[in-house]
């Protein structure tokens, strides 16, 4: 049995994603893959990344980092989002850092150490602007010195301090230096505290790729690992980044049809002249997302052919002019080109959609198949 639609994942890519940011930023690599790797897979990309020189992985949740031990992977690995009363002993025993951004889940670690007879190894969160986890600057010095009297006591040790930015995708963000000042702050005072923290980290993939002084001693990557350039083609420069994922099917159905058919629900197009329609069995709950309808295109036939009518959940139709396309034909939605009216890219996909890349990515769904290349060779 084979599945409608397939979503090639070209592990060479992000292996040389991962050398090509490591040659950038010249300092150590956090491979993010959070969500499934983006939803390119975590297990296969996180081996690729770290066979590529990434060392470390990160997550957002427990459950994520114990799929990783469970596959067998034991490279250091941070999560950083939990409820206070997850099993933070499982993480603790499976040597996973935890992210840490409050008083209330410090103390619930500790716990958990103490149950367990062995130190968590945290790395506390500062809020420095963007408003969401890490600790605000009014709690930073009490969660801080919480943590250096648990380090003395034996219950935790502090690897980390670290932070993250909210616009390092904007070239020239006025909000990007101010949150840098706010986090070697932080830094401050946790050293005023008595920590020494040995992982000291603050940029995601714009900022890696962008501004230097982000960089202390690791950056983390998500989108750029996936081979998406972060500024949309638009920022400070070519990366050589190379696209993971392409996204494709094959043509279900084929029909000639007059000036004047309707074409899916509605409906919303109706056809100007006579035209081919090539039938995808590719909707939105497969990540074509309905919102990219009547921008959309796929290419088919050596060429882009528009997405015509509403996305369906299940199906979508392309006007494929006078091609001479039949059932069967290969279909890409969206893979590696380089968006110069070739094969579709991720990037424009989000543009097409009003969003971001990322959820592009992470919309592909659960039913589209996974086919990793290179997998096993990305360690030589
Ligand atoms: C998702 C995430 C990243 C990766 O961000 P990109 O912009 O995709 O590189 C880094 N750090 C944290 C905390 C994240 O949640």
């Amino acid at each position: 049995m084979s599945a409608l639609a397939e979503a090639v994942v070209d592990l060479g890519a992000i292996a040389g994603n991962v050398r090509t940011i490591a040659s950038v930023v010249g300092t150590g690599l956090m491979a993010v893959v959070k969500a499934d790797g983006f939803g390119h897979g975590a297990v296969p990309v996180a081996r690729a990344a770290l066979g590529a020189g990434a060392g470390w992985l990160g997550v957002t949740s427990a459950p994520e980092a114990l799929a990783l031990r469970a596959a067998g992977i034991t490279a250091p690995t941070l999560s950083w989002l939990h409820r206070p009363d997850d099993d933070f002993g499982a993480l603790i025993a499976a040597g996973v850092d935890i992210g840490v951004s409050t008083t209330t889940h410090l103390h619930a670690v500790v716990d958990a150490a103490y149950r367990l007879g062995l130190p968590a190894v945290v790395q506390l969160k500062a809020d420095t602007g963007l408003s969401r986890n890490g600790a605000a600057g009014s709690d930073w010095p009490e969660l801080v010195s919480w943590a250096r009297k648990y380090e003395v006591e034996g219950g935790v040790r502090v690897r980390g301090v670290w932070s993250h930015l909210a616009d390092a995708d904007v070239p020239g963000s006025p909000r990007l230096a101010g949150q840098v000042a706010a986090f070697e702050e932080a830094l401050r005072v946790a050293r005023s505290a008595g920590l020494d923290p040995d992982l000291v980290h603050l940029a995601n993939s714009a900022a890696a790729l962008s501004a230097p002084r982000t960089r202390f001693d690791l950056c983390r990557i998500g989108l750029a690992l996936y081979g998406v350039d972060p500024f949309g083609g638009t920022g400070p420069g070519e990366f050589g980044l190379r696209a993971a994922m392409t996204l494709r099917t094959t043509v279900v159905n084929v029909k000639r049809v007059p000036a004047g058919a309707g074409v899916s629900y509605g409906p919303e197009y109706v056809t100007a002249a006579p035209t081919t329609l090539a039938l995808l069995p590719v909707g939105y709950a497969d990540g074509v997302t309905r919102a990219a309808g009547g921008r959309a295109a796929v290419w088919l036939g050596g060429r882009r052919c528009p997405i015509v009518g509403r996305v369906a959940m299940d199906q979508c139709v392309a006007d494929a002019g006078d091609l001479p396309v039949a059932i069967g034909d290969p279909v890409v939605v969206f893979g590696p080109g380089q968006g110069d009216g070739g094969q579709p890219t991720v990037a424009e996909w989000a543009r097409w959609a009003g969003t971001n890349p990322h959820e592009i990515l992470t919309g592909v769904g659960a039913r589209v198949a996974r086919d990793h290349l290179h997998e096993g060779t990305e360690m030589s």
